[in-house]
């Protein structure tokens, strides 16, 4: 970049560059020593059956407790965990989470309850990771497949390398589900609903949040809803904070909702008193 760079060379960074890279550089390292102790935590959201208003399916969302920053969010720390290595770590700890509590929530919840995880581009397609490790360990803890749901992102089937779609079916082989997060905010092509196995389709936020009677929002949604179904995948909307949302949502036959008005993100803990609680009541 910096051609004919030599001792000039740091005069392109100018104070305030040098200040982020460095804050950059020693959260990267805190995040080192996150992953080593416990300082990660699993933050589970409801996902709701809109028909029957049953918790059959929950987000598992990241957390970083920091010792001096508090809450760290994903938005902010997953770039770091990329671009250091360290989203391997994080992401196998993740699974291992999500699995202990999923295998929990099957056996006391509903048989058929599902957990899904996030995947970012990156993390999906690293080089020499596969998902041999995932599958062996629901093998070993006699899990069927179908318990995790991989939430991947339009941009890595935009242009899918054979790596991609190698995982795609190896995921799909051991029975794990796949959603597409934040469906309309990419480039949204329909093409690769129908060329790569996909189960669920989540509609975005920003388009619920918007949505209304006769709305041009309510539009997409309803087209969105239409063709997922015609394809043979479910829908799930994101953001979902009001009843109105919730009602026009269903009306316009979406399968599930995710959103503040049925839950926020919540510790393991939490989440799992707020299901016993939920089943108690019937
Ligand atoms: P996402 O997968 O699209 O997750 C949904 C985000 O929307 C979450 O933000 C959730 O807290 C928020 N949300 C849910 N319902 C509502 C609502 O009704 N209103 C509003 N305003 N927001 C709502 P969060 O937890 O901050 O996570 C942000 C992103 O970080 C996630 O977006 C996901 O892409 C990424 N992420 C989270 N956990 C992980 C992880 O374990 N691994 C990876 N690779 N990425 C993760
Ligand atoms: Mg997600
Ligand atoms: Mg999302
Ligand atoms: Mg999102």
């Amino acid at each position: 970049v910096a051609k004919g760079a030599g001792r000039n060379r740091f005069s392109y960074f100018t104070p305030a560059l040098q200040v982020a890279a460095q804050n950059r550089m020693r959260l990267t390292n805190d995040l080192r020593s996150a992953v080593k102790g416990d300082q990660l935590k699993l933050y589970f959201q409801p996902i709701v059956h809109l028909k029957t208003g049953r918790v059959v399916k929950a987000e598992a969302l990241l957390r970083w407790q920091h010792p001096q920053r508090g809450l760290v969010s994903p938005l902010e720390f997953i770039p770091l965990a990329e671009s250091s290595g360290l989203i391997v770590d994080i992401g196998q700890w993740v699974f291992n989470e999500a699995v202990r509590w999923v295998q929990r929530w099957r056996r006391d919840i509903h048989p058929e309850f599902q957990v899904s995880l996030n995947q970012s581009p990156v993390e999906f397609q690293r080089e020499g990771g596969s998902y041999d490790v995932w599958l062996r360990t629901l093998r070993e803890m006699d899990m069927p497949g179908q318990a995790i749901v991989v939430e991947i992102t339009e941009g890595l089937l935009l242009d899918a390398s054979t790596m991609v779609t190698d995982k795609l079916l190896q995921l799909r082989d051991g029975g794990i589900q796949v959603a597409l997060d934040d469906f309309g905010t990419g480039y949204s092509s329909l093409s690769y609903l129908n060329k790569f196995d996909i189960d669920y389709l989540k509609i975005d936020r920003s388009f619920v949040s918007n949505l209304a009677p006769e709305s041009s929002d309510m539009a997409l949604s309803e087209a969105i809803i239409v063709m997922a179904h015609k394809l043979g995948l479910h829908v799930i909307a994101e953001g979902v904070e009001t009843a109105s949302q919730r009602d026009l949502l269903a009306a316009a036959n979406c399968d599930f909702g995710q959103g503040y008005l049925f839950g926020k993100p919540i510790p393991a803990e939490e989440f799992d008193a707020f299901l016993a609680d939920r089943l108690a009541i019937g």
